[in-house]
Formats: C-alpha cells, structure tokens, sequence
C-alpha cells in the first residue's frame, strides 16, 4: 500500500511528561504515525474532539485530572466508544488495570515504554478498531435490508432448545419479543393449522438429509393476520458430525404470494363463471387418479355440452350466452352441493373445484370416491333435471338442456386424458341419441370415434386425390319410359377406406364443412361432363345435384355457379339443384333471395325427399320450385298400406295445386310402378328401371334409349 495516498494514522498521547513526548515523536514518526500531544486531562479531552485520533495513549499518573478520568471523560463523547485507548501506568497491580477497563480503556501498557512493542501493538490495535467499524456498519446495512426485505433470522440449539429471533421475525409474527415465550412448540402454535404437519416435516426433512431446505406456509400472527413466509432452514454441525444446530431465515412473502394467487387465478379458472378451467380440471383429475389408485376406489368424469347453446349465442347475442353459462355454471355447483350423491360423493372442502368449464359450452365433473355406476348415472339424471328448468335472462325465457357423457375409472381409461377424452366420446353418443340425455362410455364408441377421426383425415385429400366419383340414376318419363333425366349421386373410392356411399361421409363432410369443396366439385363435374355430352351430340337431359344448406348459405354459391358455368359455356337450362325442405324453412327470407337469383338464370329447383320435413303449404308456394321428389320411404309400402297410398295421392294433388312437377323415388317393384302409373306421377327414379351407375355406364344407357 502506498502511504502517501492514504492520510497516516494518528495518534494523541496524554502526558505531563514531557519526556513521553520527545521519544513517541521519534519513534512514532519513524514508524509512520502521525502524533499529537495534550500536556494534561482536560486538553487530552479537547485534543480528542478536535483531531478524532485513530488511537490514544493516557498517562495513569497525571496531577488534577488523571488518566482514569481522563478516560472517561473521552469516552463520555459521543461516537468515542471505538477508537482504541491504552493506559500507560507504571506499576502493574491489578487494582488499576481492572479500574482502567472499568473506565473504558481498550488494553494498557507498563512503564518504562518498549518503543518496538507498541508500535507493533498499536498498529494492531487500529487495524482491530477499523474492521470492527466496518463490521458494525455492515450489520447495521443488513439489518435495514433484512427489515426492507422482511427477512429475520433465527437460531435452533439443539441441546437446550434455545430459539432465536432476530427483531424482525418479532415484527413479521406480530410479537413482542418481551411478552412472546418463544420456543418451537410457541412457533409451531403460529403457524396456520393446516401446514404445521407440512412444517414439521420439513425441519425433520433437513435435519435427516442434513442439508439446506426451504418451504414456504402460512402463519397467523399476534393481531390474528394470515400471512405467508418462506423458512430458509440450515444444518449446523460439529466436527464430530453431530447436529448442533438449525439456523436460517424466514421471509414474509405475502405479497408475492398474493400476486402468485392473482397469476394463478387467470391461469387456471375461467373468467366467465369463475369454475377451474381445463388445466385445473385436469390437475384435480390427477389428484384424484392418485388417491383412486391408491385406495381402490372407483370415480366418475362426467363431460356436459349444453344442447342448443350456439342457437342462444346466435339469437340473442353473446352477452345472453354468458349469463346462460354462469347459470349453469351455478345449477351445476350449487346442486351437486344440495344433492346427497354430492354429501356422499363430492370433497366436501371443495365441492366447487369438482365442476369445471373446458370452454364453449363444455362443463366437465368430477364425482370422486363412487361406489357403484349407478351412482354417476343419479347424478347425471339430477344435473340433466337443473339444466332443463327454463331460465329467463334478461326478459328472455331461454330452454337449455344438455346432453352428458360418463366415463368412469378404471374401467374406461388408466389416465386423465383417457377419461376425458372417453367422457367426450360418450357424450357425443349421448348427443347422437338425440341430446338431453346421458351415456356411458362403452368401447364400441372409441372404435366409431375412430373410424370418424379416419374418415376425417382422408376426407381431405379425396378431391385433390381424385378420388370422387358422381354415379348417375336415369329418371324415366312414366307412360312413355322415355329417358328425361338423371340425378348424380356421389361416391367416394378412397384407397385406405375402400368404396364409399352418400351416408358413409356425407353428414361428417357437412359437420366439418368439407361438403363444401365436394359441393363444388360435384357441380364442376356435372357441367364438364355435360358438354362433353354436348360436344357428342347427346341430346338434352336434365340432370340433378344435391346439394347442402352450407352450400345454399355461402355468399359465394351463385356468383360460383355462374362462373363454372360460364367457363363450360353452357345453358342453365339442364341444371336441376336438389333442396330439402327443411334447408328452405331455416332463415327462409335469405334463401329465397338465392333461390330467386337462381331461378332467374334459369336454374330448375327440386325439393328432395319431400314429405319427410315439416314444409308448409304457404311457404312453399312462396318459393320458385319446378319439382317435388316424393320419399322412398312412401314409395316403399304405396301398394300394400293405404295410408301411405293416401300420402302420395296427396302429395299429387298439392304438386298440383302448385303447379309442380313430381318425380317418385326409390321405385324397386313392378307393382310400385303400376300404382305410379295410374296416378298424375310424371317421373319416376328407381332400381325398378336402373340403379345409380358410373358414367360410361349411363352414357351406353343414354344411347340406348
Ligand atoms: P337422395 O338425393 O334422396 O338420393 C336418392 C338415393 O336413393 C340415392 O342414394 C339412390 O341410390 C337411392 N335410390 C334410388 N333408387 C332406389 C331404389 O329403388 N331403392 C333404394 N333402396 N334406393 C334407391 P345414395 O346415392 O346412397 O345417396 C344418398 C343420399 O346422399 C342422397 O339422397 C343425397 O341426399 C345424398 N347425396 C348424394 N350425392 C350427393 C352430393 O353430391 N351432394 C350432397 N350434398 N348430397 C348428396
Ligand atoms: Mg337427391
Ligand atoms: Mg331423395
């Protein structure tokens, strides 16, 4: 170290003898000290205040004022407690040396002087004074950012089972640190009941394994607060290895916890009716699966989807479909509540987290610890009764039911996943059924739901594949059984799946929109082959196609078909689109504005299997159709069940009344084709003349005819 850089240390030597005087000065400042004098006591005080010495050496044996005095009264100056003084005194009895500590010396020194020692001696001294400075700084540095940081520690002795506290635990339990008996059984009284086994074993956890643990719980404190801290437990041991003691820290992490709680809350419960969320659900389901492996007992995941609730949305808006999830959301929890299937089946601490919200309008419960199946089947047959009891929100009296699927553990699924995913499958039975009611799940139902997720993936590729096909079914002119039309009926050649009919993809394709793009294609290659036929010089037929009420909905169905069929440079005129009634009566207003555009480009409109929906007679004559398609269904038994033979008599007369063409379908017998015959029936379709058939088929069929 370089000395220059550094003021010198001082000293200030008390002394009536001048002699001490002359030889400090010389051996001091040799040695690198700086020296200052007071000639008696009270000087030496004055001296003090002014330089604030490093270090002080007092003469025991001054006259007025000696060097006990003189002691005393430096130290009775504030700030003067660590600044090192050495008495110096000529004799060493015992008497002096216990009142020179007594007066607040630090060590002392026998006369006559040994120069070298001191110097030694006082350059320890200084040094010992300094660190002591910085150390008593240090701790008071820590302890505000102990008290800022609410952290405090303590100190377990293991052979008396002395504990400490530092003040700021004091302040975090809300104790004082005068009135508090603090022991570990009055420590462990402060923490909140349900986590002291949770800290009990975590000092055992520490002390077994013999290394730094931390946990975090919650306490009541002295003014009855919860609070949550986090407890830094450490091992001390002796050489031997021997457990001394535990020391550490604990932190009042409260408001972490809070913000924690608040993080959590918006990660794992839904914000509309507040219920667990999916990840939640799927945790409790966990907890669940643990304790039901581990006491061998049964439970029961139910999967809920509300019937109708896009209609709600739809109708009266989103706000309305909230307020109808948080009703459910309420019958649920508070029913299962009140019922005793939930007394007997439900947590009883937290009933609430065993209902829970997937999304949309999926509601999901958990019923824990069944005895038997039928259980779950109460259950659902009580939640089924809540749900359907009308609701009026806002002026509003709105009808929900739901439909339920059950999966229970273990028989239909090992893991939380599984039984969800297998309560969703049977639910969507249950919505198969019919909705408003409740299934269990069996195995077959995986297999369908499947084969479904197959048909599904390979739907996507059949169009870019090629793999479409349209058959053709001659509609024949009765009488006469002249060749008028055909109907094109798709199929589907998948290479994976094999040789596909109508009822086989057709309702899937519609439930996930595909039908769309199959629409499209079947219509592109009706008119392709059209003026393929054309260019052949076939003659004129006219040919149906069937189509979807997605179709029939999309905005850019017509300005489609202009398109296609402007690039085939053909005339509407052929072009028959197959309705059915009930796509017509949904949103009427709109689709009679398609169908009007339709019909003024020349377009011929069908209604499909008519009589099995629910069309009125004044709707249908306020729309632009050229034709009915009597039902298989009607045709089937028209010879042998009178009612059904007044049907279709009824039907002509209606067909009639407005001016419709009429077309029977599904013809099979010479005697359904006789009865036809003698009625006003002007077509007939069916397996009695051919059965749908691949086009180069029905191109020889067409020529033969
Ligand atoms: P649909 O429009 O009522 O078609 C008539 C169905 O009756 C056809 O079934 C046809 O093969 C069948 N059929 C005709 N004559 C007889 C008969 O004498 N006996 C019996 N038992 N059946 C007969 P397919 O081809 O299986 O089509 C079923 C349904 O699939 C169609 O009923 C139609 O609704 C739908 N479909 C077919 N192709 C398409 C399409 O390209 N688009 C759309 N959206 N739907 C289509
Ligand atoms: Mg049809
Ligand atoms: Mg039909």
């Amino acid at each position: 170290m370089n000395q220059s850089e550094i003021a010198l240390p001082l000293v200030l030597v008390i002394d009536d003898d001048q002699t001490i005087h002359l030889w400090a000065k010389r051996h001091l400042s040799a040695a690198g000290f700086e020296v200052v004098f007071a000639i008696n006591g009270h000087e030496g005080v004055d001296a003090f205040k002014k330089y604030s010495p490093d270090i002080i050496l007092v003469d025991i044996e001054m006259p007025e004022m000696d060097g006990f005095a003189t002691c005393s009264g430096i130290r009775s100056v504030p700030g003067s407690s660590n600044t090192p003084l050495l008495m110096i005194t000529g004799t060493e009895d015992a008497e002096r040396i216990e009142r020179s500590y007594l007066a607040g010396a630090t060590d002392f020194i026998v006369k006559p002087i040994n120069w070298q020692v001191l110097i030694h001696r006082l350059r320890y001294m200084i040094k010992a004074s300094k660190v002591f400075l910085q150390l008593e700084k240090s701790e008071s540095r820590l302890s505000k950012a102990q008290q800022m940081a609410r952290l405090g520690h303590w100190e377990l002795r293991i052979v008396d089972d002395n504990l400490y506290w530092s003040d700021e635990i004091y302040k975090i339990f809300e104790q004082n640190s005068d009135s508090f008996t603090l022991d570990q059984p009055g420590f462990l009284n402060m923490v909140h009941a349900a986590d002291r086994l949770y800290v009990d074993e975590g000092f055992e956890k520490a002390i077994k394994n013999g290394t730094g643990l931390t946990i975090e719980y919650r306490i009541i404190t002295g003014t009855g607060k919860q609070r949550f801290v986090s407890q830094h437990i450490e091992i001390i041991k002796n050489q031997q290895d021997q457990l001394v003691a535990l020391t550490g820290t604990i932190q009042d992490i409260t408001e972490r916890k809070d913000h924690e709680n608040q993080v959590r809350h918006l990660a794992y419960y839904d914000v509309i009716t507040g219920l667990p969320n999916r990840t939640c659900f799927l945790e409790l389901l966990s907890t669940a699966l643990e304790l039901a492996k581990r006491n061998g007992r049964s439970f029961a995941v139910l999967f809920l989807d509300l019937d109708g609730f896009k209609g709600v949305n739809d109708t009266y808006g989103h706000h309305v479909g909230d307020l109808l999830l948080k009703e459910v959301s309420r019958r649920l929890t508070e029913g299962l509540r009140r019922s005793d299937i939930a007394s007997r089946y439900l947590h009883h601490h937290n009933y609430i987290a065993d209902v829970a919200r997937l999304g949309g309008d999926e509601f999901t419960i958990l019923l824990n610890e069944l005895t038997q199946p039928e259980d779950a089947a109460i259950a659902a047959r009580n939640i089924l009764k809540w749900i359907s009891e009308p609701v009026l929100l806002e002026d509003h009296k709105i009808f929900s039911g739901a439909s339920i699927g059950i999966a229970l553990f273990s028989q239909d699924g090992q893991d939380g996943e599984t039984l969800l995913k297998n309560a969703d499958v049977a639910m969507y039975h249950a919505k198969k059924m019919g909705k408003g009611n409740f299934q269990f799940f069996h195995d077959f139902m995986n297999i369908k739901a499947k084969k479904r997720m197959e048909l599904e993936n390979y739907m996507h590729q059949a169009v870019a594949n090629n793999e479409l096909q349209l058959y053709y079914q001659p509609v024949i002119k009765s009488v006469t059984g002249e060749l008028i039309g055909a109907e094109a009926l798709m199929r589907w050649e998948s290479p994976q799946l094999g040789f596909l009919y109508p009822v086989d993809f057709i309702s899937l394709a519609e439930e996930n929109g595909m039908i769309l793009k199959f629409g499209e294609w079947a219509i592109h290659e009706v008119c392709r082959q059209y003026q393929d036929w054309q260019k052949k010089g076939m003659g004129y037929l006219s040919i149906a196609v069937n189509l979807s009420s997605l179709q029939l909905n999309q905005i850019s169905f017509v300005p489609m078909l202009k398109a296609i069929l402007n690039e085939y440079q053909l005339d509407p005129a052929f072009l028959v689109l197959e309705l059915t009634e009930t796509m017509i009566m949904v949103d009427s207003e709109k689709i009679l504005g398609t169908l009007l555009e339709l019909k003024k480009m020349g377009i011929k409109l069908s209604i499909d299997d008519f009589g099995t929906g629910y069309s009125s007679l004044s709707y249908l004559k306020r729309f632009p159709l050229d034709s009915l398609k009597i039902d298989r269904s009607f045709i089937k038994d028209v010879t042998n069940n009178s009612e059904d033979a007044a049907i279709v008599d009824a039907i002509l007369a209606l067909a009639a009344a407005l001016n419709l063409q009429v077309i029977a379908e599904g013809v099979e017998t010479g005697l359904q084709k006789e009865f036809l015959e003698n009625t006003a029936c002007q077509a007939i379709q069916g397996n009695v003349f051919a059965k749908p058939m691949p086009m180069a088929d029905f191109q020889e069929y067409w020529k033969s005819h």
